[in-house]
């Protein structure tokens, strides 16, 4: 076998291979990381946040812009849901772009648009979950309240409760073992069901000082906690018609382990790879070609609406850009090669080999955690259906890229043939006839309230990324 078989074969973890100093990135990168992750809650707030660094590191909105010219950075919100950062290059946007695409949104639970309650002296909220969840993980455990509200006026104010540390929680429960019978002999699927998902939000009754005794007793849970929301925001109850309000898990990020080697944190799936793709494009200076980092919405419900990547908001911005470079002039056909000639690494996160349940995974196609940015040709279910299958051609570049830049990487596979699948937004993106395949950080317990990462990982995921903007 010559030195690369041996190389290939005998896989090594990351951790094996790093210098001290290397180390010490690791650490570094992993407590930013956690910073991060416990500002983004929501898509919206990642956006925020995203945002808020980027500005910090120079770049500018798109909006501002009369022209643009190798080195400029610029950023793109779309409706606070999803945003584009770019570094212009050296050449013209036509010749194509290098992007990385990650997706701010994660699993959560929405509440309905008519959500609130009462029954038996508690106050509840409707709830509609977001994404593929198994429902049994999110009962009993600490829960908080995000969102924006739109005011009959107009007026727009955010919700933000349960992360600080002197704010109260939200609950959903679950039954006691002792009178869990029934439940106990349900499929693990369905005996926590979709409309069981109610969350607790008040339990004392309002004082009411009416001298009509029929009127006493009519929701006086409810009305104590609509008392309360006007009083702090000057909310209504048909305010909720007009609201985005997310229940994700209350809580800050945690590094796993004696060894501090993983952390454990909610929304994972996608925001470390936003968080990797962001920090690789903030560090760029001008770039060969145009470098992009995309960062979409709704990827969790099928890339939908006008902020997933179905929309056409990011053709739109290149549009945008192809103009401002050409003096207001504009054609179709420019964006098209703009998008044809492309490379893409579609970031998300991998499905890593679990060592309690190895059975799901075909442990030679697997990625396994520690190991390196997890490189996904194919996604899909049954038989490659709904996959990208990225080109020999492509990942062949790659390879080699990865390998001159010391970026340890891994095949990866989304599980057994015929257990499940899944997919990405590589397979949108592949439509405008670009290369894209899937890279990204292998997790454990993916789209569980609290999921885990390795630092390692994650840090050669950041690695790979700036490799692909400087030198693919
Ligand atoms: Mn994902
Ligand atoms: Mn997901």
């Amino acid at each position: 076998m010559d030195k690369e078989n041996k190389l290939f074969y005998k896989k090594q973890f990351i951790w094996e291979k790093l210098s001290s100093d290397e180390k010490k990135d690791v650490f570094k990168l992993g407590d930013d990381y956690r910073a991060f992750i416990d500002a983004s809650k929501t898509e919206r707030l990642t956006i925020k946040e995203i945002v808020k660094r980027a500005e910090e590191n120079g770049f500018e909105c798109l909006e501002n812009k009369t022209e643009v010219n190798p080195g400029d950075k610029i950023y793109y919100i779309n409706k606070e849901k999803n945003a584009v950062l770019a570094v212009i290059g050296k050449q013209s946007i036509e010749k194509g772009m290098n992007i990385v695409g990650s997706h701010v949104d994660s699993p959560r639970i929405d509440l309905k648009q008519n959500p609130l309650y009462e029954k038996h002296g508690i106050s509840l909220l409707k709830t509609h979950y977001y994404g593929g969840i198994r429902k049994y993980q999110w009962v009993t455990i600490p829960l908080a309240l995000y969102g924006t509200v739109v005011k009959s006026d107009g007026e727009i104010f955010d919700i933000a409760i349960g992360d600080d540390e002197n704010d109260p929680v939200f609950y959903i429960t679950d039954l006691l073992p002792h009178l869990a019978k029934d439940q106990n002999d349900k499929k693990l699927s369905e005996a926590i069901e979709g409309e069981g998902l109610n969350v607790i939000i008040g339990s004392l009754p309002a004082i009411n000082e009416s001298d009509d005794d029929d009127k006493k007793d009519d929701k006086k849970f409810k009305l104590n906690v609509l008392k309360i929301l006007n009083e702090k925001y000057g909310m209504i109850e048909e305010d909720f018609q007009t609201a985005e309000l997310e229940i994700v898990p209350a809580g800050k990020a945690r590094d796993v382990g004696i060894d501090r080697g993983m952390i454990m944190a909610y929304g994972h799936d996608d925001r470390v790879c936003a968080y990797t793709s962001l920090q690789a494009i903030i560090e760029l200076e001008t770039p060969d070609k145009t470098s992009v980092a995309l960062f979409s919405d709704k990827e969790e419900i099928g890339s939908v609406g006008n902020t997933g990547m179905h929309s056409a908001f990011f053709n739109n911005m290149v549009a945008e850009l192809i103009t401002l470079q050409n003096n207001g002039n504009y054609s179709e056909l420019l964006l098209k090669r703009a998008l044809a000639n492309s490379s893409m690494l579609s970031s998300d996160v991998a499905a890593g080999v679990d060592p309690t349940y190895p059975q799901v995974t075909e442990l030679q196609n697997a990625p396994i955690m520690g190991q390196g940015v997890a490189m996904v040709k194919y996604t899909g279910s049954r038989g490659k259906s709904g996959a990208n299958d990225a080109n020999a051609e492509y990942i062949g570049k790659l390879r080699k890229l990865f390998n001159e830049n010391g970026v340890i990487w891994q095949p990866a596979e989304l599980g057994k043939v015929d257990q499940g699948g899944g997919g990405t937004i590589a397979y949108i993106m592949a439509n405008f006839n670009m290369d894209v395949v899937d890279l990204g950080v292998p997790v454990l317990s993916m789209h569980a309230p609290f999921e885990i990462i390795s630092k390692t990982d994650l840090y050669m995921t950041f690695k790979a990324y700036k490799a692909f903007y400087n030198n693919f």
